[in-house]
């Protein structure tokens, strides 16, 4: 056979391997846009303000966020980092920032390295090593925030704060009349405030509900929900994973608006998942949405 033909190599993946589509979810005012396979690609966008939560192995759809917020450095979910920032500095968008944990910061700084010298070209970025409890702003009023998850290798989780001015909680009871009147003596009447928009887990294992707790009370909980099914639950447990009985074992505790589950096992059709959520977790299948992209 010639080299270049189509024809299938014992052997090598099958050529019929399905695309996957990105998906969209709107919810509480907040869109998210991606795919999440085990082992194949993660990631996703969230607007506002337009940032990556991990960037698969390179989605074009990611090339207008300015930062780029890496979990671990599997490559399913780092590889894209030289590929979106090659992608930005072609549409000559302005400067990225690329967060990651500290100790994948020296690697991924020479991957991105090797790739602009592949490229003969010169990356406009800064990258951030990032801890748990480190923070930045990433917009007028919405900050991300690091935490630590349960992963087989160094791994963060990233949660998305927003800021919101309130009426001080002191003068609650009073009328407008007073309030205003307040205002005009130059006091402060307001407050700022910050709610837990949403959290993003990466990839991680059971320990994070512990490392974590806040999870519980975030807005919109993105986590990963890799196995379902009897006789999987090991299998989490080996390689830091979610099963969805993990789930199921703490349903009572989550008050989130949405449970987003991502990173789906290639094993598993997202009818076996639907179909479990709904017998493990009927008290919770309402407010909970599957985001693992579109076969198309
Ligand atoms: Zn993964
Ligand atoms: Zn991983």
């Amino acid at each position: 056979m010639e080299r270049g033909t189509k024809e299938a190599v014992p052997g090598a993946p099958r050529s019929g391997i399905d695309a996957v589509r990105p998906e969209t979810l709107r919810i509480g005012g907040l869109r998210l846009e991606g795919v999440s396979r085990a082992g194949e690609e993660t990631w996703l966008r969230v607007h506002p303000p337009g940032l990556a939560f991990d960037v698969g192995r390179g989605a074009l759809q990611l090339a207008g966020s300015a930062c780029l917020f890496i979990t671990h450095g599997h490559l399913d979910h780092a590889l894209g980092v030289p590929y979106v920032l090659s992608q930005r500095s072609l549409h000559h968008e302005a400067g990225t920032r690329v967060f990651c944990p500290r100790a994948v910061a020296g690697a991924m700084r020479d991957l991105v390295a090797a790739a602009a010298r592949l490229e003969e070209v010169d990356y406009d970025y800064e990258l951030v090593p990032f801890a748990p409890g480190d923070r930045v702003d990433v917009g007028r009023d919405l900050a991300v925030e690091a935490f630590a998850t349960d992963h087989v290798v160094p791994s963060l989780g990233y949660h998305l704060w927003r800021r919101r001015r309130r009426l001080r909680a002191e003068l609650r009871d009073r009328s407008g009349e007073e309030i205003a009147a307040l205002r005009a003596a130059g006091q402060e009447v307001t407050e700022t405030v910050e709610d837990l928009a949403l959290s993003y887990c990466g990839d991680t294992g059971p320990g994070v509900f512990d490392r974590e707790p806040r999870l519980f009370g975030a807005g919109v909980l993105v986590v990963e929900c890799t196995f379902v099914g009897e006789g999987l639950e090991e299998k989490g447990r080996r390689y830091k994973h979610l099963h969805l009985a993990d789930l199921a074992a703490r349903a009572g505790r989550f008050d989130n608006r949405a449970i987003v589950l991502t990173h789906l096992s290639r094993r598993h059709r997202r009818s076996d998942l639907e179909e479990e959520i709904r017998r493990v977790l009927p008290e919770l299948a309402e407010r909970v949405h599957v985001l693992i992209g579109e076969r198309g």
